[in-house]
C-alpha cells in the first residue's frame, strides 16, 4: 500500500496547529501534528517542499524505515524543523497502519501496560495565594499531582532567585494542601547551576515527584551539580529535538524522568526508542504536552505512554482542563477549547475518580480533524515572549 495523496492543514482555534494527512489508494486517512510553536510557517514549508514530495509512493507499512529515510537522507539531520515534519509523517502512518489493522496504536506497540495514564495538572496564579486556590481546585477536581512554576513564587531574574523567600512560599503551598498530594517544580531551565543545586536541596523535604528543568538545556554537566547536593529526582529534555540527546542524561544518571515531546522529537517512533533507553536505566517517562501539542498529538502521546513499562506520569495540555475565558488562557494564548472541539474529534478525555487520562480503542490514533472547521480559523502570527532581565540583557522563559 502507497501514500498516494498529501496536504498540509494549518488551522488556528486560538492558537496555531500545523496538520499533516496521508491518504492511501484505498482512501484510508492518517494524521500527523506538525506544530513548531512560533515557528509553524518553518515547518509547513519543509512539508510541502522537501518532505512529502519525497515520500509520495513508498509504502505505509514501512514506518521505521521512512523514520530512517527522513532522519538521515537529510544529510544535515535533526533539528526541530526537520523532526517536526518527521514527526508528523511518523504519526500519520502509525494512524494509517491502526486503522489498516482496525486496531488502536497502542495495541500495534505491544498493548496496553497500564488502564490509564497518571496525570499532572499546572497550578499557575498571579501570586502564591492564587496558587494555594488553584492547587485546592485542582485537589478538588480529582488531580493528585500539582506542577508549580517558580516565577509564580520569586522573581527569577540573572540566572538566580531567593531560594529562602521560594522555601517559604513552596511550604505553604504544602501546609495547605497537607501531605498526600505529590508537587513539580519546574524552573523552565532558568537557574544557574549552583542556584539550581541550592534550590533542589532547599525543596527535598517538601514532596516532590520531581524538579523539572532545574538548568539550561545547552550543557547537562550542570544537571550533575544539582545531582551531588540533592536526592531531589529530576526531570529534564522537553526542549531536545533528537532521540541521541536522552542518551548521555540517561546513561550518566542525570535524571529519574526523561521529557521527550513526540511532535519535535520525531514523532511516536523516537518516543519509542527514548522509553526502551530509559527502561534499562530505571528511568520514567513524563512526555512533554504543552498546549501547542494538539488533541492529535497529545493522542499519539498517549498511545505511546500506555504501551512502554516504564511510563512515570503525564503532562496535561491547558485545554483539556481550561475554560473559554480563563485569565490562563488569556495570558498564554492559549487554544479555545469550544473551538478546538470543533476541529478536532475523539480527544482523549479526562477521568478524574483515579487521576488517569485514557484512551479508547478506535483504530489509528482516535482523533478526527473536520476539514472544513479547520480551514476556518486562518493562521495568526503570534510572536514567542521575549523576556529581558531588568538590566536589558535576555532572559530564558
Ligand atoms: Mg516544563
Amino acid at each position: 500500500m502507497k501514500i498516494a495523496d498529501w496536504s498540509v492543514l494549518t488551522t488556528c482555534p486560538g492558537r496555531n496547529y500545523v496538520l499533516v494527512k496521508l491518504v492511501t489508494p484505498d482512501g484510508t486517512v492518517g494524521w500527523g501534528d506538525a506544530t513548531l510553536n512560533g515557528r509553524e510557517r518553518a515547518v509547513e514549508a519543509t512539508l510541502e517542499h522537501h518532505v512529502l514530495p519525497e515520500i509520495a509512493d513508498r509504502s505505509v507499512d514501512r514506518i521505521e524505515d521512512t523514520w530512517q529515510t527522513l532522519f538521515r537522507h537529510t544529510y544535515w539531520r535533526g533539528g526541530p524543523v526537520l523532526n517536526t515534519a518527521l514527526a508528523a509523517v511518523d504519526m500519520a502512518l502509525w494512524d494509517i497502519k491502526g486503522k489498516r489493522y482496525g486496531a488502536p496504536v497502542y495495541d500495534l506497540l505491544g498493548g496496553r501496560t497500564r488502564n490509564g495514564a497518571r496525570i499532572y495538572q499546572h497550578c499557575g496564579g498571579e501570586n502564591p495565594e492564587a496558587v494555594i486556590d488553584t492547587c485546592t481546585d485542582v485537589l478538588d477536581d480529582g488531580i493528585s499531582t500539582l506542577r508549580l512554576r517558580i516565577d509564580d513564587f520569586v522573581d527569577v531574574e540573572f540566572g538566580t532567585t531567593n531560594v529562602a523567600m521560594l522555601r517559604t512560599k513552596v511550604r505553604d503551598v504544602r501546609a495547605a494542601i497537607g501531605t498526600d498530594p505529590w508537587l513539580i517544580l519546574d524552573a523552565h531551565g532558568q537557574l544557574d547551576p549552583a542556584v539550581a543545586a541550592r534550590t533542589a536541596s532547599a525543596l527535598e523535604d517538601l514532596g516532590f515527584l520531581f524538579f523539572e528543568d532545574p538548568t539550561r538545556p545547552e550543557d547537562i554537566d550542570q544537571l550533575s551539580r544539582v545531582r551531588e547536593g540533592s536526592t531531589i529526582p529530576l526531570a529534564f529534555g522537553e526542549v531536545y529535538t533528537s532521540p541521541w540527546e536522552y542518551r548521555d542524561l540517561i546513561e550518566r544518571d542525570l535524571v529519574d524522568y526523561v521529557r521527550p515531546d513526540v511532535v519535535h522529537t520525531g514523532g511516536i517512533t523516537a518516543l519509542r526508542k527514548i522509553a526502551i533507553l530509559a527502561e534499562h536505566y530505571s528511568v520514567r517517562t513524563a512526555f512533554h504536552a504543552p498546549s501547542d501539542v494538539s488533541p492529535l498529538g497529545f493522542a499519539a502521546t498517549l498511545h505511546t505512554a500506555l504501551s512502554i513499562p516504564n511510563f512515570g506520569i503525564q503532562e496535561l495540555p491547558g485545554y483539556l482542563y481550561q475554560d473559554d475565558q480563563s485569565a490562563y488562557q488569556a495570558e498564554y494564548a492559549l487554544p479555545v477549547p469550544s473551538q478546538l472541539d470543533t476541529v478536532f474529534s475523539g480527544v482523549p478525555e479526562l477521568d478524574t475518580d483515579d487521576s488517569v487520562i485514557d484512551i479508547d480503542d478506535t483504530p489509528g490514533l482516535g482523533v478526527d480533524i473536520d476539514e472544513e472547521r479547520a480551514r476556518e480559523y486562518d493562521y495568526v502570527r503570534e510572536p514567542l515572549p521575549k523576556p529581558r532581565n531588568g538590566d536589558g540583557s535576555v532572559r530564558d522563559w
